[in-house]
């Protein structure tokens, strides 16, 4: 079948050999994804899920069972006190977006402890100038500690930071477009144990996404107190449509909800029309996918290092979320990388991803997704601004064996252009 996808003898004697040597890589994923498989089916028995969750409502969507029920579900399986789980949320940035609106007041400061926060968010912020109603635009202030060479936290600039003005701790887990480590849940915990020691009224704020079910522990569990991410990444599973979620304590919940929809009705209206069934059933699916985005990110690092490429993480480095960066150093190489992973999607296999100027980022981007949910990056992705070392930031594959043969794919377009020798 390899060969009837044009994959050469050659490659795919190297991908064999690759593959072996990640057995015990696997075999860790496998495990991770047991376990994260049986806390949230422990959280659906807990919480008696029945064909009635799955009833949609229409209109104020008061008393809507479904979506109530799997608040608490997400809140169970995050370790937190309470979540927010709404297809109200049109992304991620929607998500933190409304997180960060619903904690902060005019006058407080907010501290980004992980350096530059991701593209999208730069103009929340007000980071970068142009788009009305920012936190800046409220008199919201920010300030930032870099990582330390990209890589370790800064404790003592963050100790220098911190001020009474200041009133959250802002973590992202993941590395985004960055050059820059990725948290696990254990950095997490030293950072919360460091900002609570100096006040410990202050809200720890994670990023959360692509990081959901890498561990098996999530930010909550060990003393974030609130945690977002989009639906159409890790914790949808590839079946929600759309969607994000807010969870942490109760009282930073109740202000997140009241800030989408509107204080006093808070979670308690907002129909969830035909989208439970979905979030519920990308929920059970979501350790499974995201343990075969894993394995498809060990699988595409290992390869591509094997051809000559600098890759991060490399296969037996700890990991934190699902992202795998290759470093291509030169733009042609890099498009005809995306070129060959869009090939291998099963949906749009035959278009050509192009560089553009997205919405929200800053420089021309290009991505190659095929997915059956538009935009999802827990589908086999490769997403990369066109800047210096020219870097491609691959991500998802709902089954490792449609995500192998995307990268081998992505690869093979790499000998056929002549761009590598193999
Ligand atoms: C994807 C992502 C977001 C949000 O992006 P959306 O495209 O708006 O969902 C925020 N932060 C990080 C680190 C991300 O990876």
């Amino acid at each position: 079948m390899y060969k009837s996808l044009n994959i050469s003898e050659r490659l795919l004697g190297l991908s064999e050999k690759v593959e072996l040597d990640l057995k015990d890589d696997f075999a860790q994923i496998d495990k991770t994804a047991e376990y994260n498989q049986l806390k949230v089916l422990k959280a659906f028995k807990d919480h008696r899920v029945s064909d009635t969750h799955f009833i949609g409502t229409t209109g104020y969507g008061y008393s809507d069972k479904g979506r109530d029920t799997l608040d608490k579900i997400f809140a169970q399986v995050f370790g937190a006190q309470d979540a927010l789980v709404r297809h109200n949320f049109i992304s991620g940035t929607h998500a933190l977006t409304v997180a960060l609106f619903g904690i902060l007041r005019p006058g407080d400061t907010l501290l980004s402890v992980t350096g530059k926060p991701y593209d999208t968010l730069e103009e929340v912020i007000g980071i970068r100038e142009g788009a009305y109603g920012s936190l800046k635009d409220f008199g919201i202030n920010y300030r930032q500690v870099d990582l330390i060479h990209g890589k370790a936290i800064d404790f003592d600039a963050i100790n220098s930071a911190i001020d009474k003005s200041v009133k959250v701790i802002y973590i992202q887990r993941s590395r985004g477009y960055m050059q820059r480590a990725t948290l696990v849940n254990d950095d997490i915990k030293e950072i919360v144990g460091f900002v609570k020691g100096i006040d410990p009224e202050l809200v720890v704020m994670v990023d959360n996404c692509y990081g959901e079910f890498v561990e098996r522990h999530e930010p909550c569990n060990v003393g974030a107190d609130l945690i977002v991410g989009s639906l159409i990444k890790n914790p949808g599973g590839g079946m929600a449509d759309t969607g994000g979620y807010i969870a942490g304590n109760t009282q930073l919940v109740e202000k997140c909800a009241n800030r989408l929809t509107s204080p006093g009705i808070g979670k308690e209206a907002g129909a969830s029309l035909n989208q439970n069934k979905n979030m519920y059933k990308g929920l059970f699916f979501a350790p499974h996918v995201t343990g075969e985005a894993l394995k498809t990110a060990v699988f595409a690092g290992a390869l591509f290092e094997a051809m000559g490429f600098e890759v991060s993480p490399k296969a037996y480095e700890k990991r934190g979320d699902i992202i795998e960066v290759i470093t291509f150093n030169n733009p042609e190489t890099l498009i005809a990388f995306c070129k060959g992973i869009q090939s291998g999607a099963p949906v749009d296999s035959f278009v050509t991803p192009e560089p553009w100027e997205m919405p929200g980022y800053d420089s021309q981007v290009i991505m190659a997704a095929g997915a059956f949910t538009q935009g999802a990056s827990i589908e086999l992705s490769a997403d990369a601004p066109l800047i210096e070392p020219y870097c491609a930031f691959l991500q998802g594959s709902l089954t490792y064996h449609s995500g192998k043969a995307g990268v081998l794919l992505a690869a093979q377009e790499l000998i056929c252009k002549k761009l590598i020798n193999l």
